[in-house]
């Protein structure tokens, strides 16, 4: 039997790294402040710790679906140094006046649009009561909405204390 937790979903560029446009490299990637120690603090709640990210920069030719591979499994190998985890990242690599044909069209998981959430409810035993969503933008809290989980608009400082004032 599958064990049923809340999970913590959060939005990637400017909440887990600096938001410096169309992140695809570990050499741009810069970790926000406490980002590290929020998933570690996640881990050991217990709780399930989902990434929900726009990567539209596929659909606009920046980078492919393998770059974006490559850099959340480095993610993955940065965080085993603190014995963290991400268990899923989803990505929408669509964008409706993109270049790259397969992926330029109006989608269901672009937030603000709740696909990303609802297919992990889909694919994970989540409590959805208990979910929340750390954004950096109105797109984050309004997808968070509309998957019916509660969504908390993080702009800067410390992550794991923004996460800790709204989970304790
Ligand atoms: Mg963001
Ligand atoms: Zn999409």
């Amino acid at each position: 039997m599958k064990v049923e937790k809340p999970a913590i979903f959060f939005d990637r560029d400017g909440v887990l790294n600096e938001d410096l446009g169309y992140v695809f490299e570990p050499k741009n990637f810069k970790w926000v402040i406490g980002a590290k120690e929020a998933i570690k603090f996640v881990n050991d709640l217990n709780f399930f710790v989902i990434v929900v990210t726009n990567q539209s920069g596929i659909a606009r030719g920046y980078f492919s679906l393998a770059d974006l591979d490559n850099l959340h499994q480095w993610m993955n190998i940065e965080l085993q140094a603190n014995n963290a985890k991400i268990d899923k990242f989803y990505f929408c690599p669509h964008y409706p006046d993109g270049v790259v044909e397969k992926y330029s069209f109006k989608c269901s998981c672009r937030k603000p649009k709740p696909g990303m959430i609802l297919k992990a409810f889909e694919d994970w035993p989540i409590i959805t009561s208990k979910s929340i969503l750390i954004g950096d933008k109105k797109t984050d809290l309004d997808a968070a909405e509309a998957a019916g989980i509660q969504g908390h608009l993080y702009k800067e400082g410390n992550l794991l204390n923004f996460l800790k004032k709204i989970l304790i």
